[in-house]
């Protein structure tokens, strides 16, 4: 029985290869492994693609997100508002600089923070509304673009899995203040290890989260602030600069794997597919699906995820505690029923098999075990979908 993964970068890899190989034999040979010049030529590279004037490339999306807080002197006692169904790194870094994370309820159909809810937690505390756009699905940024006009609010975007995606033409990273980006191999830019970018119209910011992670210094060896080391490897630009080559159609074929999964999910009653996105374009970092009628602790999603494994194809759980509930947040004092539909994306979402590469057949095979294992599991048909 051949074994569908989640994710699978060998075959992107064997597409590539001579390419990453050269690029990297260059920077072996050169012997400038930390700020070689491919680093400041992908780091133009990329602000280029995103369409923003300054990009500063750092060792991950974690310090992306801390990187540009810290530059915006964000942090004890001040808040920011940000969605509890995302990854623990967008809260994480928040709390990271003294900051306290302040989480808004999502919408049900797009697994996204729910615009309409955050004007009624802006209080004399927030500086700053951080929207990720998950899954790869841009935030409608209108509303959020508004709210932070009218309250004066800086707007840090979580692009780390929207690499590539847009509103209302826009890419994400160029709407708000500060965009942060991840280059964890399974992002949609993926390099072959750790690596992230931020990315900003605003010249000082720039100037400052550069500082930040080159030891707090502009000038060697004179230091002004208490930074950290946080660079992008000469070899992991060498590698991102060749396949950011490819990600426009990486992401056109993310889009296609969609599409034939929102055909093939036609007739499945028991799921909620992905909305398609009215304002802009979702670059499918996931394809995830919700059963509405799974209950409370997500016992039938996770015997849905166990079957599923066993019949060879592995599903994943993005996410199935929701950060305003993870044990390291207990002192904000949040509750269960608190955010509803966070509660319950957290037991009813269940991501399928996604990447760029992902064929037909094994897509049939998807969604045909989903089909068995769903009887089993005996869920009962989605009212709507
Ligand atoms: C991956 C991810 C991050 C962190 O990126 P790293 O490069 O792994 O540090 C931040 N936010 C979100 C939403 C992510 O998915």
């Amino acid at each position: 029985m051949s074994v569908i993964p989640p994710v699978d970068l060998t075959e992107q890899f064997r597409t590539i290869q001579s390419d990453v190989n050269a690029a990297v034999a260059e920077v072996l040979a050169s012997g400038q492994y930390i700020n070689g010049p491919i680093v400041e030529t992908f780091a133009q590279s990329f602000g280029d693609y995103v369409g923003s004037e300054h990009c500063i490339v750092c060792n991950s999306g974690t310090d992306a997100l801390y990187l540009a807080l810290r530059a915006l002197n964000i942090g004890s006692g001040d808040e920011v508002i940000t969605s509890p169904f995302t990854f623990i790194a967008t809260a994480e870094a928040i709390s990271a600089v003294g900051a306290k994370p302040v989480f808004v309820d999502i919408d049900p159909s797009t697994f996204n923070l729910d615009v309409t809810k955050i004007e009624a937690v802006i209080g004399d505390r927030t500086r700053a509304i951080m929207p990720v756009h998950l899954f790869g699905r841009p935030v409608d940024m209108g509303p959020v673009m508004d709210l932070a006009a009218r309250y004066e609010l800086i707007v840090i975007e979580d692009c780390a899995q929207a690499t590539g995606a847009e509103w209302m033409g826009q890419q994400v990273g160029s709407i708000g203040h500060v965009g942060c980006f991840s280059f964890f191999p399974t992002k949609n830019l993926g390099g072959c290890g750790d690596g992230g970018a931020l990315t900003t119209n605003d010249e000082t910011l720039a100037a400052t989260a550069r500082m930040l992670s080159e030891h707090g210094s502009r000038v060697k060896y004179h230091h002004e602030a208490i930074g950290v080391n946080s660079r992008l490897d000469s070899v992991q630009a060498a590698i991102l600069a060749v396949k950011l080559r490819h990600l426009d159609t990486w992401n056109q074929r993310r889009t296609q794997v969609a599409d034939r999964y929102h055909t093939l999910l036609d007739s499945v009653a028991e799921v909620v597919r992905p909305l398609p996105v009215t304002f802009g374009r979702s670059v499918w970092n996931q394809y995830t699906l919700r059963l509405p009628q799974a209950t409370a602790e997500g016992q039938e999603r996770n015997q849905l995820q166990q079957l599923m494994r066993e019949a060879g194809v592995i599903c994943m759980v993005y996410y199935p505690l929701p950060l305003h509930l993870q044990p390291v947040y207990s002192h904000l004092g949040y509750q269960p029923g608190d955010l509803p539909q966070a509660d319950a994306a957290a037991h009813q979402v269940l991501s399928l098999p996604m990447f760029p590469e992902l064929g037909e057949a094994a897509q049939v095979q998807v969604v045909q075990t989903l089909k068995d294992c769903l009887t089993k599991v005996g869920l009962k048909t989605a009212q709507y979908c």
